[in-house]
């Protein structure tokens, strides 16, 4: 299994929320990582990421490569879900422990002044309280996932509940000055107090406890999911994933498939529930509903927001439905008609992921006779004997190069480069700036790889936006959008390319371009498989909770949205008896998805343009920004806007357009589309 996502973590984008899990698995936070699952651990310092599950290892190397999770606070991840409180009367969240207790922003003291005056103290209160709770936070969490212990689990915990209260206490205060003119500033960073809510809790205390506790009700339920067959031994997330991933056998694979589904029907009751409570909770807000609530981070009005991704969809469209009868075609070689037949969709139990989300697991099913690239990095890694440290200065070198400031000396001293081999660590690769300013840090356990080399500038161009932004007010230091951060650090990722392998000394010249299929078919298979994924969980829970998919229709509505978009069927017919979007974790975990499929846009809109700003001529998945400090300006450009700004004038920042384009990606991909274009003649394609 493959995958070289990591974790960006940021604190503010969705802080708020982002606790609320955690306070909510607070309890769990204390159970023993023995099994591997901690998911109290995850509460403060990891990032979740498309691919992450609630059973992530720790202390273990995971090597399917799931993104780490991160603490509460990540725009990309962080950001599981906050209940936010009854706003108006200074009642605090019942699902914070530790807010009652606390005393209420001093903006709610003067009930009823809510003048200009009284929400410029607002602000000022809570970037000096988040701050110094973000730090502490972040300190605790580092603490814990390079020190696993149970003591360390509840000290980190215990450090993202205090955060996550202060958050959902000033969302609610927030919320208050919706209807008063302010100036920009003022109004942008209540804004995103406000919005970093994932869900809000009605008004009434009973409710926002019930809201809590089916929230960490469903989480848990995901977290302790096994498979367990009549007779025989249960199985993990884990192990059910490997057979998924490395099984040729139609049979184990449709047992792996459907012995993971059955740990979700129990969460269908609750998550009805929790769909009513949650919006009840943006009405008192505002919102039409919860769906219309996560639209509204996007700095434009939530219709139009849905409608940009449908354009940006029909932009790709022509390349996922190549991809698709390519792979269809050769599964159906590997599997015959029977299990594979023309014409129908591919069913989801063959591509190499339990969700079918990425299909880079079945590379060697259908990759060409000639996918050899014609160089093996992780074999010049191992006969040069570049070590870890030497792994990230390459990395530091690359920044460099485009006009960026080295990493400061505390980043070597107090970064995790290698396995320890007398504790158990988080080994999930994240990059973190615990002082909010200049403590930069990666963590990760190097191997000599090329998914590492390539991981590891991924991680630095979190590091790099992080410092980049840091001037600001802590409620900017963020991801433009929360599509962003990840789509930078895999920006920099997409310039390891063979032209800079040959400036670093790696290769003596480059492959001939003929070698490109194979490695633009691997990107692909994660890539442009994963888009209409990306897109797909959201569209069904806007259904979920605007009530166009009601719940007796949910895993229908489910099943039909796969099929459309995405082109695969279930391997045996599903009813209501069964809750499917229930077994991908983002569901019962509540984290919102857009932003997975915005960072895999973004990445190739940034990279076009920073290749153009270079000066570079050729084809796009050849382009390497090393080198350029044009391109470096360009980028800098952005970086250091942080969240300030509405994300498109940050696009236009680096790209020179406000509008996401796709486009990019059909140029990255334009040699794979030719030879897709090749190998599918004469076939029946579409579904
Ligand atoms: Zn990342």
């Amino acid at each position: 299994m493959r995958s070289r996502t990591s974790s960006p973590r940021d604190p503010f984008a969705s802080f708020v929320l982002a606790l609320f899990v955690l306070a909510a698995a607070g309890c769990q936070s204390t159970a023993p990582a023995a099994e591997g699952h901690p998911r109290g651990a995850r509460a403060v310092g990891e990032e979740v990421g498309p691919d992450d599950e609630a059973g992530v290892e720790v202390g273990v190397e995971v090597e399917d490569g799931e993104e780490e999770a991160g603490a509460g606070m990540d725009p990309n991840g962080r950001s599981r879900s906050a209940a936010a409180a009854p706003a108006g009367d200074g009642t605090v969240l019942a699902s914070s422990r530790g807010a009652a207790s606390a005393a209420p922003p001093a903006a709610q003291d003067a009930a009823g002044s809510l003048t200009a005056a009284a929400a410029a103290e607002l602000v000022a209160e809570a970037e000096e309280e988040l701050l110094d709770l973000v730090i502490k936070a972040e300190r605790a969490a580092w603490v814990q996932s390079n020190f696993i212990t149970e003591d360390t689990e509840i000290l980190a915990a215990e450090a993202s509940e205090r955060l996550l209260s202060a958050g959902v206490r000033y969302a609610q205060a927030a919320a208050r000055f919706d209807d008063v003119e302010l100036p920009y500033d003022l109004r942008r960073k209540l804004d995103l107090l406000k919005l970093g809510l994932t869900l809000a809790a009605p008004d009434d205390p009973e409710k926002t406890a019930e809201l809590t506790r089916i929230m960490s009700q469903l989480e848990s339920t995901y977290g302790k999911g096994k498979y367990c067959p009549e007779g025989g031994e249960c199985r993990d997330l884990l192990e059910l994933e490997r057979t998924i991933a490395e099984s040729r056998e139609p049979d184990e694979l449709l047992e792996a498939w459907t012995g993971w589904r059955t740990i979700s029907p129990p969460m269908r009751d609750p998550y009805t529930r929790m769909v009513e409570l949650a919006n009840e909770g943006a009405r008192d807000l505002g919102f039409a509903d919860t769906g219309a609530m996560w639209r509204a981070k996007y700095d434009m009005p939530p219709d139009e927001f849905a409608a940009e991704l449908d354009r940006l969809w029909g932009q790709v469209r022509p390349l996922y439905d190549a991809l698709h009868c390519h792979v269809r075609a050769k599964l159906q070689e590997t599997y015959g008609e029977e299990v594979v037949p023309s014409g129908e969709p591919i069913p989801a139990h063959l591509l190499g992921n339990m969700w079918a989300q990425s299909w880079g697991n079945v590379f060697e099913l259908v990759a060409p006779a000639e996918a050899d690239p014609g160089y093996d990095l992780t074999e010049i890694l191992k006969e040069r004997d570049v070590d870890a440290v030497e792994m990230v200065r390459h990395g530091e070198r690359f920044f460099s190069s485009l006009g960026f400031e080295p990493l400061p000396e505390t980043f070597w001293e107090r970064s995790l480069f290698v396995k320890p081999e007398d504790r158990e660590v988080v080994c999930h690769a994240s990059a973190w700036d615990v002082d909010q300013v200049a403590d930069l840090r990666i963590k990760m356990c190097i191997q000599q790889t090329a998914e590492d080399f390539q991981t590891i500038h991924h991680e630095l161009g979190h590091n790099y936006y992080q410092r980049a932004y840091n001037e600001l007010s802590i409620l900017y230091r963020g991801s433009a959008n929360d599509g962003f951060h990840e789509a930078v650090g895999d920006t920099i990722a997409l310039s390891v390319t063979p032209p800079y392998l040959v400036e670093i000394g790696f290769l003596d010249e480059e492959p001939p371009a003929e070698k490109d299929v194979g490695l633009l078919l691997r990107d692909a298979l994660d890539k442009v498989a994963f888009l209409p994924f990306g897109l797909l969980i959201d569209q069904w829970r806007w259904k979920v909770f605007s009530g166009e998919i009601s719940p007796e229709e949910y895993n229908r509505g489910w099943w039909e949205l796969r099929e459309r978009y995405q082109g695969i069927a279930p391997p045996v017919a599903r009813t209501e008896a069964d809750f499917d979007p229930g077994a991908k974790y983002h569901i019962p975990g509540n984290t919102p998805y857009t932003r997975y499929f915005l960072a895999h846009i973004l990445q190739f809109q940034f990279h076009r343009a920073l290749c153009e700003a270079a000066g570079y001529e050729g084809p796009l998945n050849r382009c390497t920004i090393y080198g350029s400090e044009e391109a470096g300006r360009a980028l800098n450009e952005m970086l250091e806007m942080g969240q300030s700004r509405p994300w498109p004038d940050a696009l236009e920042a680096i790209a020179g357009t406000r509008r996401m384009d796709a486009t990019a990606i059909l140029d990255y991909f334009a040699p794979l589309q030719t030879w897709l274009d090749e190998q599918n003649e004469g076939r029946q394609c579409g579904w």
